[in-house]
């Protein structure tokens, strides 16, 4: 679903990506691992067309989305992911269902409708009671929750999520992952998320880890085996 290939990103002095070619499949789930500064975010960033490499090419759904222009790529973004960070970045002033129904809106949906989707989602990630709270009264799990019920409820092709429990404790940050891990096969949904924790990768399908802007070559992707488009 995703084809990466020759990935160079250089930031000033900072060569963040030398070279990086990968290949995830409709439905993977991928762990993206590596040390701090080896150019994870950035490989990322690059896959989900929120930057532009300086060379090599990013497909998307048989579209190369790494030459498109950046309201393209906002609109191709929009449509097709949904992302999760490691601080769930909730407007603090709206409550939880309010933050999930925001991209429903943003796409012209009509308001009932999105509430009544919303609330499923919430429901789904066991937030029933926390739907009209805000965000600085929730927990971390909870708003984390929260922001992967927004990332989803848009139904997106491929969520990427980067540290999306790194902000809580480990018992924490394992329901908030089955939770979403559960959801996403279900969904059919393919992930692409950073972690640095090795527990956190084990429910991935396939771990790839960055090292100095390069896939490590024990974890290098297996050949295309699909017909490339
Ligand atoms: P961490 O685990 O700490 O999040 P990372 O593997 O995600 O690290 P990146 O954020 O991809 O690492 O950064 C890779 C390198 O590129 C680092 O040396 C970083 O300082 C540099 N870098 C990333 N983004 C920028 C930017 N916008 N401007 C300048 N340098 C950047
Ligand atoms: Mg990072």
């Amino acid at each position: 679903i995703i084809q990466a290939r020759g990935l160079v990103k250089t930031f000033g002095q900072t060569q963040a990506l030398r070279g990086i070619d990968l290949d995830i499949d409709r439905g993977e789930v991928v762990a993206i691992m590596g040390p701090s500064g080896s150019g994870k975010s950035t490989l990322l960033h690059a896959l989900a067309g929120v930057i532009v490499p300086d060379a090599g090419t990013v497909t998307v759904d048989s579209r190369v989305i790494s030459v498109l222009r950046e309201p393209e790529r906002a609109a191709l973004r929009l449509r097709k992911f949904g992302f999760v960070f490691q601080f769930g970045q909730l407007l603090p002033d709206l409550t939880a269902l309010d933050n999930v129904t925001i991209p429903l809106l943003l796409a012209g949906r009509k308001r009932a409708d999105a509430i009544r989707q919303s609330s499923a989602w919430l429901d789904r990630l066991g937030l029933a009671g926390e739907a009209r709270q805000l965000p600085g009264e929730l927990s971390g799990g909870q708003a984390q929750r929260v922001a992967i019920a927004r990332a989803l409820v848009m139904k997106p092709m491929v969520l990427f999520a980067d540290e999306p429990t790194g902000s809580l404790d480990s018992l924490a940050a394992e329901n908030v992952l089955t939770a979403m891990l559960d959801l996403v096969r279900e969904e059919g949904t393919t992930v692409v998320m950073i972690t640095h924790d090795p527990r956190t990768a084990a429910y991935a399908d396939r771990e790839v880890i960055v090292r100095d802007g390069q896939l490590s070559a024990a974890h290098a992707p297996q050949t295309l085996t699909s017909a490339t488009p």
